[in-house]
């Protein structure tokens, strides 16, 4: 059965694809970036992310945005545009649901953090996190550590890496190596995230009361399609005045990206997936809409993520991370066993090895876990 008909030449196919790390029987009822996108939907790590902080924490209100309903948004706003270029929606569907597997509970705050715990351990980042969940972390089968994805799928979730951690990854880690470009698909699940995060961010930071319209009325890219809003339905306000606004300023977005990319895939003339990875990035917005989002970027960063009572949280949220990671490594006891460093390595290595795990117990944990775990080791009254 053909799933991939539709596919355009450049597109990513199982047929074409460098296969998974251990050879595994084709499915006959679904395609290969299918099965990776199902053993993404039914992982641990996937059920995780409803618990784990976009920009609020998950207490601070059940309406905002978790991890796992930014994963669902970035997959929509990914296969609605793939389907448009002729690019293969299994697969950006894949890497959309799977991008944000290794964050760690609190969203940046707890990523930069744990970075610096791991200073002298080789440092921690959470898009190599999300490969090493895919790849090394879920028990799921008997055959093999990991999800066993496709190369594709891998890839598209490495999204950066640094030069040391490249060179430790082999195949996968070849590209940034050779300044080459990932699959389509990959340059699209990328750019799908950037939108979902700059829009929904808007939302949630209205909704939360920590931006007011007033404020985004100084933002062009907002003031252009809330006057649009405005001019269908005079007198519009309140929730509907907003979303009427955001979802124009994602389809700005979303119409720019697909004809910007479509003009630059024919102009670049390619035939083949390997054509892709050796031109130059041809997923992109136009330059004028680079701009007008670099803009809301910018607004979100000073006046949202910095905002005072989003650094309250975030500053609670580093002295959690850091204190467990200080109580873990001084007393590895205290980890569930499965965390433990029993036996096998000495002196230098067995720290090292000890540090990545207590890393990796961290940044498996849900917010809430967090929390949890740390009042149960520092406070006397909680078990
Ligand atoms: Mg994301």
């Amino acid at each position: 059965m053909n799933f991939d008909a539709y596919l355009a030449p450049y597109a990513a196919r199982p047929e074409a694809s460098r296969g998974r790390r251990f050879p595994e029987t084709p499915p006959t009822s679904r395609s290969e970036f299918q099965r990776d996108r199902d053993r993404i939907i039914h992982s641990t790590a996937f059920r995780r992310l409803e618990y784990k902080t976009q920009v609020f924490v998950n207490h601070e209100g059940d309406l905002f945005r978790t991890r796992l309903t930014h994963s669902i948004e970035v997959a929509q706003i990914a296969r609605s545009i793939a389907r448009n270029l002729h690019l293969n929606e299994d697969l950006v569907e894949a890497i959309s649901l799977a991008h944000d597997l290794g964050h760690t509970p609190f969203g940046h705050a707890g990523q930069e953090a744990l970075n610096a715990c791991m200073k002298d351990y080789g440092g921690f980042e959470h898009n190599l996190q999300s490969l090493r969940v895919v790849d090394d972390l879920e028990e799921h089968y008997g055959a093999f550590n990991g999800l066993n994805l496709m190369f594709e799928t891998r890839e598209g979730i490495l999204k950066h890496c640094s030069h040391p951690n490249a060179q430790q990854l082999g195949d996968i880690g070849l590209r940034f190596i050779q300044k080459k470009q990932p699959t389509l698909e990959a340059q699209l699940a990328n750019l799908a995230d950037e939108i979902a995060y700059n829009n929904h961010d808007v939302d949630d930071g209205l909704r939360s009361g920590l931006l007011t319209t007033a404020q985004l009325d100084e933002i062009d890219f907002y003031a252009r399609y809330r006057g649009e809003v405005e001019a269908v339905y005079p007198g519009i306000s309140g929730r509907r005045a907003i979303h009427e606004t955001i979802r124009r300023m994602i389809n700005a977005l979303v119409v720019d990206l697909i004809q910007t990319s479509q003009a630059r895939i024919q102009d670049a003339g390619l035939t083949s997936v390997d054509a892709v990875r050796d031109s130059p990035a041809l997923i992109t917005f136009s330059d004028e809409m680079r701009q007008q989002a670099a803009q809301l970027k910018r607004f979100l960063r000073e006046n949202l993520y910095h905002h005072y009572m989003v650094n309250r949280m975030t500053s609670k949220a580093r002295r959690v991370i850091r204190e467990l990671f200080e109580a873990f490594m001084q007393e590895p006891r205290l980890l569930p066993p499965d965390y433990q460093m029993l036996s096998g390595e000495h002196g230098d290595d067995k720290l090292q090895a000890q540090a990545r795990k207590v890393a990796d117990y961290i940044a498996g944990m849900t917010d809430r876990y967090a929390m949890r775990e740390h009042r149960r080791l520092f406070r006397i009254d909680e078990i």
